[in-house]
C-alpha cells in the first residue's frame, strides 16, 4: 500500500516507523521544517521496548509529493486536521481513503472537505508516542486500534487495512462499534486530561484526591450521557474502569494536556471536552462539569 503519513510527530512517526518497517510504502508529509531536515538527515527514529530502529522514507512538504496515494493517515492535532487535508489535495484520487485516529471528535468531519465521507476510516488507538526531538518518537507500550468507515457501511478495504496495520505490529480491528470506543476514549481524555492539565497533577495525583476522582466520574457521566443521546452505547462503566487502570498503574503519567500547558503549547480542548459540551447542546444534554473544566483548560491558554 502507498501511504502517506500527515504529521511526523509522535504518532505518525511511531505509525510511519512500523509500517514501513512492515513493509509498507510509507511517506511522511510534516508542515515544520527542522522535523522535515532532522528526518532527511538522520532517518525517522523509534525507539521502542524491541530497541532503537531507524527508517530512511521520503519525507517533505505537501508540494513535493505527486501522485494519488492508497491511504492518507492524519497525525497532526485536531486544530491542524483542516490545513493539513486541504495541503494534500492533490494527493486524493479516486480510490484514496483518509483515516483519523486522532483523540477527539470532529476530525472526520473536517476531512470530509477533500475526501468523500465514504473513503473516511475513523477510530480511536492507545498506543503511546512521545516525540524526544524532531525525528525522533519513544513509545513503550503496547495498544490496539479500532476502525471502521466514517459513513457507517461495511467496505472491504477496511479488513484490508486493519489487516496490515497488524502485521506490522499495529494491533488493529475493524469494529462497526467504532463510535463506542471513540467516545469511550473521548470521555477518558476529558476526564483525565482537564483534570491534570487544570491542577498541575499526574493522574496518580488526581486519584488520590477524594475531589480528583469525583470530579473525573461526573465528566464520564456527562460524557456518556450525550453519547447516549446521540445513539452510541458507550458505558460509564468501562470509562471508569480505563480510568480507575491509570489511577493504580499510571501514577507519575502527565497526560499531555498537562504537558501542553506546562510548555504553554495550545492543547486539543476544543476537540475533546468542547466537542462534546456542543454536541451536548445540540442534543439537550447538560455537561456543566465537562464545560467548566474545559473553560478552565481556555482560561489557562489566554494566559499564555
Ligand atoms: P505531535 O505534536 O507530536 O505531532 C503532530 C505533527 O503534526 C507535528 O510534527 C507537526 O509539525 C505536524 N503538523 C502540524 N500542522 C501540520 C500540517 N498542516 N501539515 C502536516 N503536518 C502538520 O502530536 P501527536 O502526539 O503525534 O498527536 C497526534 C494526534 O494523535 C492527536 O490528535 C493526539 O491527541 C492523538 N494521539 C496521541 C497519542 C500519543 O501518545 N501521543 C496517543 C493517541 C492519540
Amino acid at each position: 500500500m502507498r501511504i502517506a503519513v500527515i504529521g511526523a510527530g509522535a504518532m505518525g512517526g511511531l505509525f510511519g516507523a512500523r509500517l514501513a518497517l512492515g513493509g509498507q510504502e510509507v511517506s511522511l508529509i510534516d508542515a515544520s521544517e527542522p522535523t522535515i531536515q532532522a528526518i532527511k538527515r538522520q532517518g525517522l527514529i523509534l525507539k521502542s521496548h524491541g530497541g532503537s530502529n531507524t527508517v530512511m522514507l521520503p519525507v517533505g512538504r505537501a508540494d513535493d509529493f505527486q501522485n494519488p496515494f492508497d491511504l492518507l493517515i492524519i497525525f497532526t492535532k485536531g486544530f491542524h486536521t483542516s490545513a493539513a487535508i486541504e495541503s494534500v489535495k492533490h494527493l486524493v484520487g479516486p480510490n484514496t481513503w483518509a483515516m483519523s485516529v486522532q483523540n477527539g471528535l470532529g476530525n472526520a468531519e473536517r476531512i470530509a472537505a477533500v475526501v468523500p465521507n465514504e473513503r473516511i476510516i475513523v477510530g480511536m488507538t492507545n498506543f503511546p508516542a512521545d516525540l524526544i526531538e524532531p525525528g525522533v518518537v519513544s513509545s513503550h507500550g503496547e495498544g490496539h486500534i479500532n476502525i471502521w468507515t466514517a459513513s457507517g457501511e461495511d467496505d472491504a478495504n477496511v479488513h484490508h487495512i486493519a489487516e496490515a496495520f497488524t502485521a506490522a505490529g499495529l494491533e488493529c480491528i475493524a469494529n462497526p462499534d467504532v463510535q463506542v470506543a471513540i467516545w469511550e476514549k473521548v470521555a477518558f481524555n476529558a476526564a483525565l486530561n482537564s483534570l491534570c492539565a487544570v491542577s498541575g497533577l499526574t493522574v496518580g495525583g488526581v486519584g488520590k484526591s477524594e475531589q480528583g476522582r469525583s470530579l473525573a466520574s461526573q465528566i464520564i457521566k456527562e460524557t456518556v450521557a450525550v453519547a447516549n443521546a446521540s445513539g452510541i452505547a458507550a458505558q460509564q462503566s468501562n470509562v471508569a474502569t480505563a480510568i480507575q487502570h491509570a489511577f493504580d498503574n499510571h501514577v507519575s503519567h502527565k497526560p499531555s494536556m498537562l504537558q501542553d500547558v506546562e510548555a504553554r503549547r495550545r492543547t486539543e480542548i476544543d476537540f475533546i471536552n468542547g466537542a462534546v459540551a456542543d454536541r451536548g447542546r445540540n442534543a439537550g444534554v447538560d455537561t456543566p462539569v465537562l464545560r467548566t473544566l474545559g473553560d478552565l483548560v481556555k482560561l489557562i491558554e489566554s494566559g499564555y
